[in-house]
């Protein structure tokens, strides 16, 4: 078994990631597999370097260790490109300029992930210099025909990526998004159980689709739980959830603080959510 840790550094770690790399972690030691730390550090003018070397001290500090070295996304950026090449080549890509607001208000669809974009742009002319590529889902699911995953928790799914609409795999500027980069590097580096958090469960549909589309190894999924605030709402770095640096430079007990997550003794107003919390 492989796993793996995939941490964005646009901010300090908090006890809901402390979480997930315990999961991550204690899954592949439990079956003598590797535990692999990957830093998705794509995210343009938000990803900072300094979080990163806070990142290994916060998890060794947890008394996590890594067996390979870190990968970085950024070190990653032209295998992206060429499977973005291979996907607009296949005719299953469309330029795209809409910004956010543009989306919000023509959206007649509500997603997981908020308004689902409506396709406007996929009949359009559209420049393609500098714009972000979207994924014609339709036609993407009619190469593939139905395909089906399997969630260690929540047992097999049949994959609905068009609830996510016509996602972006290019964005501007960047050969890459979220959904492209961590497909090809679960492939890339062997990620034989992919965990992450309920919050990502609809996009794992969307990374069966590119699996198929792209013809990489299917892993097995282990979306775990949330810890949430008392309102119900994930902890986050924008509203305040202390951070894993601050604890450790308070001089609290890593390994302490794990064995009690694992345990499930949690802060006093946190609780582990099995259902995805609702974000205002
Ligand atoms: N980088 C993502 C995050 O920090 C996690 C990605 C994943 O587990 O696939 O939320």
């Amino acid at each position: 078994m492989r796993t793996r840790f995939a941490p964005s550094p646009n901010g300090p770690l908090h006890l809901g990631h402390a979480y997930a790399a315990i999961v991550a972690h204690d899954l592949a030691r439990s079956s003598g597999g590797a535990f692999l730390l990957r830093i998705e550090d794509i995210d343009g003018e938000r990803s900072r370097p300094e979080f990163v070397e806070e990142f290994l001290a916060d998890l060794t500090w947890l008394g996590l260790a890594w067996d390979e070295a870190p990968v970085f996304q950024s070190s990653r950026l032209s295998t992206y490109a060429d499977a973005g090449e291979w996907l607009k080549a296949m005719g299953l890509l469309y330029p795209c300029r809409c910004s956010r607001t543009e989306i919000a208000v023509s959206a007649t669809q509500s997603g997981p992930d908020g308004p689902v974009y409506p396709g406007t742009c996929k009949h359009r002319n559209v420049n393609p210099a500098g714009a972000a590529w979207r994924l014609d889902m339709q036609a993407a699911l009619a190469v593939t025909g139905p395909l089906e995953w399997v969630d260690a928790v929540a047992s097999r799914q049949r994959a609905t990526p068009e609830t996510l609409g016509d996602v972006v795999l290019l964005r501007k500027n960047l050969p890459a998004s979220y959904h492209l980069a961590a497909t090809l590097d679960d492939a890339a580096d062997g990620v034989t159980l992919v965990t992450r958090g309920l919050d990502l469960f609809a996009a794992s549909h969307v990374h069966r689709l590119l699996q198929a589309l792209l013809h990489l190894p299917v892993p097995t999924w282990h979306h775990h739980g949330l810890l949430v605030e008392p309102d119900g709402r994930k902890l986050a770095k924008r509203r305040g959830a202390p951070s894993l640096t601050d604890r450790r430079r308070a001089g609290e007990d890593g390994k302490a603080l794990a064995n009690a997550l694992r345990d499930g003794r949690l802060p006093t107003g946190i609780s582990l959510a099995h259902t995805l919390p609702s974000e205002p």
